[in-house]
């Protein structure tokens, strides 16, 4: 009998689950532990609206507190998971309180990669980005005038870069490899980014990393970069990558690597301890997957909650999908390009529009639609549906989405079961 529901973390992937239980008639306790001192809030705008100022924080949070009180949710907040103890089934808090589980979802997130210390990772004016509270400090910061040094040009790079020249900074943005977004998209879409930002002023530098931030004791002034420039700097936020907070489930003794891993149940080798969202590792399509997204946090919360109920057997697959938004264009991904080995560009509908679609072994993965929400629409119903498009008539603008041929491509089952990979 599941009578004790408690959710590590206080995500979005942490309040779907709290709230699919219950929708699906769980009416046992339910609690929620956040190290945050904040109700659960949205992630996506603070690198975004947020930090432009558009939103206030109210805006942000996903639900107001007597929506938990309502729904019998105890939201504690401030409060830090220590250690799963397996043996009595109960989770330690630094609240001092042990609170016992029938079963325990494990939706700890994950953290920004800093800049290491000796680089100058630790002076006052240096950041990372991933919480309100990161993104309220900034806030304050983000003056017109002020010199940015954005360290890292993946997605969260990018839109940093994006408000601050918006907002009329001075931006310089450096990214360590050939080219922008190299671990997420391919060539196509960094060109179209590339050229975004360069059009709205931003010194944006490939093949540069920061070699070190020179400070004047307390803060950074001058960033000297591996090809031998440098740059005088009022702030820099750096966008690295992140990490899974997977060490609460190492130190139980749960396998993890980058990532707590789990079947295709969401569930870790523990049949009582699941974890979903940016902490997990899962199969997908035979891989072992972690995925950042709001649309895996959310699916596989909601998933988590009907397996547990017994309303689900099956596995979790999900449809990922994923935006960005940067100045006034938006970017809208459908799929996962993982493993692509072609990639084809159409010309969108809408000025300077485009897709860029991902194919392995001539199957439909992924497509980045550049301000064409159209070809966005297509890929994921295409996606969803198993089917692949003609390359020749997708290829044409003059063939109209809806008449471009499309074959049926079998999906990959999962394969991988870490059960077997018990340490
Ligand atoms: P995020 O979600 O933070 O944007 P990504 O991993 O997608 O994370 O992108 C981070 C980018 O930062 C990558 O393109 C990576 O090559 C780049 N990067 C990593 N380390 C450095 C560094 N020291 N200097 C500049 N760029 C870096």
């Amino acid at each position: 009998m599941t009578e004790r529901i408690v959710i590590v973390g206080g995500g979005q992937a942490a309040v779907s689950a709290a709230l699919r239980l219950r929708a699906g008639g769980f009416g046992g306790s339910l609690d929620i532990l956040s190290e945050e001192p904040v109700l659960p809030y949205q992630r996506p705008p603070l690198s975004k609206a947020y930090l432009k100022g558009e939103f206030t924080e109210n805006r942000m949070y996903l639900r107001p507190d007597a929506l938990y009180r309502e729904q019998g949710i105890s939201m504690r907040l401030n409060t830090q998971a220590l250690m799963i103890d397996q043996i009595n089934s109960r989770v330690d808090t630094d609240k001092n309180t042990k609170i016992p589980y029938d079963k325990l979802i494990l939706a700890t997130g994950a953290r920004p990669r800093g800049l290491p210390d000796e680089i100058g990772g630790g002076l006052e004016n240096v950041h990372t980005f991933r919480t309100l509270a990161d993104a309220n400090l900034l806030r304050d910061k983000v003056r017109p005038g002020q010199r940015l040094l954005v360290v890292g040009g993946g997605y969260i790079g990018l839109e940093m870069a994006a408000v601050a020249a918006g907002l009329g900074l001075e931006v310089t943005l450096v990214e360590v490899q050939e080219r922008i977004l190299n671990r997420v998209a391919a060539p196509e879409t960094a060109d179209w980014f590339r050229a975004l930002h360069l059009k709205r002023g931003v010194d944006l530098r490939e093949g540069v990393g920061l070699r070190q931030l020179v400070s004047d004791g307390h803060r950074a002034v001058l960033a000297a970069l591996s090809d031998d420039s440098a740059v005088g700097v009022d702030l820099v936020v750096v966008g690295i990558g992140v990490s899974a907070n997977d060490g609460l489930a190492r130190a139980a003794g749960l396998a993890a690597q980058n990532g707590i891993l789990t079947d295709e149940h969401c569930r870790t080798f523990d049949p009582d301890i699941y974890a979903v969202g940016d902490c997990a590792v899962f199969p997908y399509r035979g891989e072992p997957t972690r995925l950042e997204s709001v649309q895996n946090a959310c699916d596989a919360g909601e998933y988590v909650a009907d397996h547990i109920l017994g309303n689900t057997i099956g596995p979790y697959v999900p449809d990922p999908w994923f935006w960005s938004d940067q100045y006034d264009v938006s970017l809208k991904i459908a799929g996962l390009n993982r493993g692509y080995d072609r990639v084809l560009t159409r010309i969108g509908e809408r000025e300077g529009g485009l897709s860029v679609w991902y194919f392995g072994q001539n199957r439909l993965l992924a497509v980045d639609a550049l301000n064409d929400p159209k070809s966005y629409m297509m890929g994921k119903r295409w996606l969803g549906q198993g089917l692949t498009p003609d390359t020749a008539a997708l290829s044409d603008p003059n063939t109209p989405l809806k008449a471009v041929p499309t074959l049926i491509t079998p999906d990959l089952q999962p394969s991988f079961n870490p059960r077997g990979t018990r340490p």
